[in-house]
This record gives C-alpha cells, structure tokens and sequence, in this order.
C-alpha cells in the first residue's frame, strides 16, 4: 500500500521512483487495459472530437492546474514533480492548464512565471508531437453546452431564491436541507432563463444555475450545487464575451474530461467532492457529450513545511506589507524565491521523492528539505574560499610585493575538474574566529606561538597580533614556513591540527553576501492562535561585506558554489552586475538551525 512519508535524514536516496497508492491505482488500470480504447483528437474536445481522432498516444495524461492568482510556492512544485513524474515515467503526457475560470482574479504576469517556474524545475508539457498548454477558459463553449444538457435532461435548474435564502435552505451536516421553491421549473422555462443570464438580461446574484441532485443527501456538496453564475466582470482572455461564469467545481471535472485526463490528482480538500465530480461526469457521458472512461480523481495530502507559511493568502501578506522584498525574496517559501536563494530543481525533485505521497496529513521538518538541496549541491558545486568576517593576518618574513600561487581542487569527489591557482602573498584575509589572543581549551587554530596549516597554502607560526586603542585584535602576524607548502614534497612532514582559509589581500574580491535564515521562529507560525506575523524571525537576513577568492569575481548570475566551511552560494541573479556578483547563502554546510554557537 501506500509507503508513507519518512521524515527522516536516514532515508535512502531514491534511485527508481518508490510505489506509492497512485501508482498502485495506475499500475492496476494499465494492466486492465482500462485506458487503451480512449481517442484523442490531438487537443481537447467533446467526445464526437475525439472519437475521430485515433487511438491516444498517451498512456496515462496527468496535469498540473494551477490558477494563475499568485505565485507558485513549494507545495506546488510537490504537485508539479508528482503529475510531470508520473506522466514521465509511465509514457503519459502532463498538462499544463490555466485554471482561469474566474474572471476577476487572474493576471498575465502569473501566468508568465508559472511557466517559467515549470520549465525551471525541468519540465515539458510540449515535445515534437503535442503542445499540452491550455487555458480553461478556452472551453467555455463547451461548459455552456454541458450545462445546457444538463437543463434539457432534467439533471440542472435555475434557482431565483437570494444568496441568503440558498444558504439557510441548504441545511447543515446534521439537517438535510429544503427543496428550493424554483426546483420544480421545467427544462424549457430553464433553458430561457439560462440564454436570458447569458444575455446579459439580469444583474450579479439574480438567478443561478444548480445541479438538481438532492437537497437530503448527507454530503452537503451534493445538494444542488451552483454550476453557473452571474458575473459581469471583464475577463483576461475572452473579454466581455460572457457574463455567466462556471463554478470551479463544474468546470474541473469537465476541463480533465475535455483534455482525457485519466488520472486527476488533487489535494485531500476536493474529497468531499469526489461525488459531485463522478455524478457530474456521468451524467454528460450519458449524454454522450464526454468519452468514456472519464478521469478518475484522486486524492493525496498536501505539503506542509515547519517554519513556511504556504497559504497564498499569507505569502501575499507578506509581500504586501513588504516583511520580505517582493515574491521573489531569497526567504519566501515561492518557486522564484527558492531560484534566487541559490535551491535547485534537482534538490525539488529529490524532496518530493523523498517525501512521497500519502494520504495522511503531516508537517515535513524543513531539514528534510535542506539535506535534499545540501546532498544535490555537494554533488554540483565547485569550491571556492571566502572569508565572511575578515581579520588581516600578515606574513611578516614573506617578502613585500611578492606573490605566488597556490593550487586547490575544484572539488574533492571529482578531480576532473581541475585545480585553480589562488594568489598567496605578505597580507592574507583570515575569519576573525580563527585567531584567539588567549586561546580556550582545545582551540588549535592561530594564537601566538600556535602552528596552523593555511589550507591549499602553506604552515604558519602566529607571533602576536595587533590591537587598536580598545583592546580589539586589528591584525595578527605570523611567519611561514617555506618548505610547507601544500602539494610540494615534504608538505606532510609538518603535522599540525589546526586548517584555515584565507584569501590573499592582494587579489581579494570584496562582495556583498547575504546570509539568510529562516523568516519565521515558529516550526509553526501562527499555531495556537498568535498571529502568524508575530513570529516572523526580526534576523532572517544578515548582509555583510566578504573578501572572496579573485576568481568568484567572474561568478555569472545563478552560478553555485561551495564557500569552504560557510555552506553553499549562489550569485544573485537580480542583484549582481557584470563583473560584480553578489552571493546569497542557500542552506549552511550543516544543519545549525537551533544549534548554539552559529
Ligand atoms: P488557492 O486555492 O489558495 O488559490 P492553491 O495553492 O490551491 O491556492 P492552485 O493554483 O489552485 O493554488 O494550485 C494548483 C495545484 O497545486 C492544485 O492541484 C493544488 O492541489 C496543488 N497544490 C497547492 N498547494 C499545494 C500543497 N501545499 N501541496 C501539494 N499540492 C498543492
Ligand atoms: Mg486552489
């Protein structure tokens, strides 16, 4: 059955996708044969479409529908490496589909960054036979006409009662409810009622369109649900072209069924919708207006996350009263956000199959999901030095205006990628917690008299420091010892305990970087009836000015690295300019979140 989520930094990484009760569901239907004898015309359409078409190609057809009202957060992209996984791995094809049925709320420049975010996480809803790009609102004729067979079939009226009415009348989950006085209106007196809403002939909230079903049921969402309603609002595609609208619970299940979707997979909350969904379906298959065997919807258990807000609602909040700098802030829980921070799809993909897919409700520890993005980005990134909070260390019996160059791997795990030359001379950069003028117990990096190993360069004895009229260490002084250096001959000889970086002043590039944390305090903002903004971290960002090794200085934006000891960088894409990139810090080397001391 269904292999639950495993919070834990012990599980394996996956290496073929891991079963799970979807797959279990379509492992089951492919072998019935259950999808093989459906048509497709080669785009959407009603069944009389696709039955002239041929066979279709696809073996299963997911998709992923979101509406373009905002931007995508982590949740989304659980569901996009889950439709997009399934339709990859089975030989289907995943959609991309605009869920943009309601006028109002719906804007272009989502819609650009839902694709961009999809195409960023790897995706392709298009390949040299299909363009599977589709905007629900393009079927609106199509939802007019089901509708208007539901009318003709008895199975849909119009209901003139007031919005109050509807309410009380709609009962409660222990009362059943009351027929509406209108429910009794025959198809024909519907049907003029429906053409005169589509005319324009009645304001907002007048009338509306029902599905007749049963007032008593048990399952609220089965008593005469709204289907279609007044609006007369402009709408971003068709314009002014309508001002009858469908309810979303109409219109999803008619878009999957248009589009041959077999398996619809959505969160738990649409369960109690299930019913409607199937009764809905039927019944225009019955009518010969969908092909069978309609889409099945299936269910699974939304992503949550400690430490991230990812109610839309919230993120817009967020945004709008500027805790962050705008929906792409390295610290928003937003698929721009997660780019600018440094996070990779790979990393996404990783977390997703991870986590896997249940039906049970769980909170997924944010760990989890760094180890994911730390594992991918150990794996892909160069290394490079940085010091983050400098200290001058001078090399006093190193001769002025001298320099030579030490060499360091690219990377430890894959010596194919080279070695790069760092510059080394009289005055170096090294992090102020490297050198302690008194040292404390077991401390073995720099302090007078101490012997310390330059990483990638060469051994030093530190001789003293000095202080500024306060008492503050301004630099410290050291002296080399020739014959040490790192990849010569005898290097080894010398065994001392203490390893630093450093950077050559020389050369150093001096750059902004950013270190993020997280933006809330709170595994759970907002639990026990605070205010989610109350527990909003004040230090979630810290901008500092580093000295860096000259060769990040070439860093294009978005390009990655492993700052040795600090964790992994990312060149900010909107920030650096040519020549002058800026880093954000994307996750620490470990985890620390909570740990003293960092
Ligand atoms: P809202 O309903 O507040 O507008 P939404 O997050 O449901 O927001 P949609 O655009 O409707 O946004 O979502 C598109 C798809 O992403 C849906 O299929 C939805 O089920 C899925 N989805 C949204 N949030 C999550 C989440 N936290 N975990 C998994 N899937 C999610
Ligand atoms: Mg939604």
């Amino acid at each position: 059955m269904s292999n639950a989520p495993k919070n834990s930094k012990e599980t394996a990484p996956a290496v073929s996708p891991a079963a799970n009760f979807i797959r279990n569901i379509i492992d089951a239907d492919l072998a019935a044969g259950k999808h093989a004898r459906r048509h497709w015309s080669g785009k959407p359409g009603l069944a009389q479409q696709h039955l002239a078409g041929a066979l279709d190609p696809a073996r299963i057809r997911t998709r992923f529908p979101p509406e373009p009202n905002g931007y995508l957060h982590f949740g989304h992209a659980k569901s996009i490496c889950l439709n997009f996984g399934l339709a990859r791995d089975y030989g289907g094809r995943c959609h991309l589909r605009f869920d943009d049925t309601n006028p109002e709320k719906e804007e272009k420049e989502y819609v650009d960054s839902i694709v961009e975010a999809v195409r960023w996480l790897g995706f392709s809803w298009q390949d040299e036979k299909e363009n599977n790009l589709y905007y629900a609102s393009d079927y609106f004729d199509w939802m007019v006409a089901c509708a208007e067979y539901l009318i003709e079939s008895g199975n849909a009226y119009v209901d003139s009662q007031s919005a109050d009415e509807m309410r009380s009348n709609r009962g409660t989950l222990t009362e059943s409810g009351t027929d509406s006085p209108y429910r009794k209106r025959g198809p024909e007196e519907n049907m003029l009622l429906f053409r005169r809403m589509q005319a324009g002939e009645f304001p907002d909230g007048a009338h509306i369109l029902r599905a007749r079903i049963d007032m008593a049921s048990p399952n609220i969402n089965l008593r005469d649900p709204a289907i279609y309603r007044i609006r007369h609002a402009e709408h971003h595609n068709t314009g002014n072209r309508w001002c009858v609208y469908p309810m979303y619970t109409f219109a999803h299940p008619i878009e999957d069924a248009l589009e041959n979707i077999t398996h619809s997979i959505c969160t738990l909350e649409f369960e109690d919708q299930r019913p409607f969904y199937d009764w809905l379906l039927e019944r225009l298959a019955e009518g010969g207006l969908l092909q069978r065997p309609l889409p099945q919807q299936i269910e699974f258990s939304r992503l949550n996350l400690t430490y991230v807000v990812l109610s839309k609602r919230k993120l817009i909040q967020l945004v709008e009263e500027k805790h962050v700098s705008g929906w792409d802030d390295p610290r928003m829980p937003t698929l721009v956000g997660a780019r600018r921070r440094g996070y990779t799809p790979e990393g996404f993909h990783l977390f997703a199959e991870r986590i896997g897919v249940s039906k049970a409700d769980s909170l997924i520890d944010y760990t989890l999901f760094e180890d994911c993005m730390r594992e991918v980005l150990n794996e892909s990134s160069e290394r490079r030095v940085a010091v983050l909070d400098p200290l001058k260390l001078i090399v006093d019996n190193y001769p002025q205006g001298q320099s030579e160059e030490c060499f360091a791997p690219n990377h430890p795990l894959k010596p194919e990628l080279g070695k790069r030359a760092m510059p080394f001379g009289r005055e170096l950069w090294i992090e102020r917690e490297d050198f302690m003028d008194e040292p404390v117990k077991g401390y073995h990096r720099l302090y007078p008299g101490n012997t310390a190993r330059l990483r990638h360069g060469f051994v030093v004895k530190c001789t003293g420091c000095d202080k500024d009229e306060n008492g503050n260490v301004i630099a410290v002084h050291c002296d080399y010892l020739p014959d040490s250096k790192s990849g010569t001959p005898g290097a080894d000889n010398y065994k001392v305990k203490g390893n630093l970086h450093w950077v050559s002043a020389a050369g150093a590039y001096q750059a902004e970087v950013r270190l993020y944390d997280r933006l809330f305090i709170n595994p759970a903002p907002g639990s026990d009836d605070r205010y989610f903004l109350d527990d909003l971290n004040p230090n979630s960002v810290r901008v500092i000015t580093a000295q860096l090794e000259p060769a990040l200085k070439k860093a294009k934006p978005e390009e990655r690295f492993q700052f040795e000891r600090h964790g992994y960088f990312v060149a900010d894409h909107t920030d650096s300019r040519d020549g002058a990139p800026v880093f954000n810090r994307t996750v620490t080397l470990k985890d620390s979140w909570g740990k003293a001391g960092k």
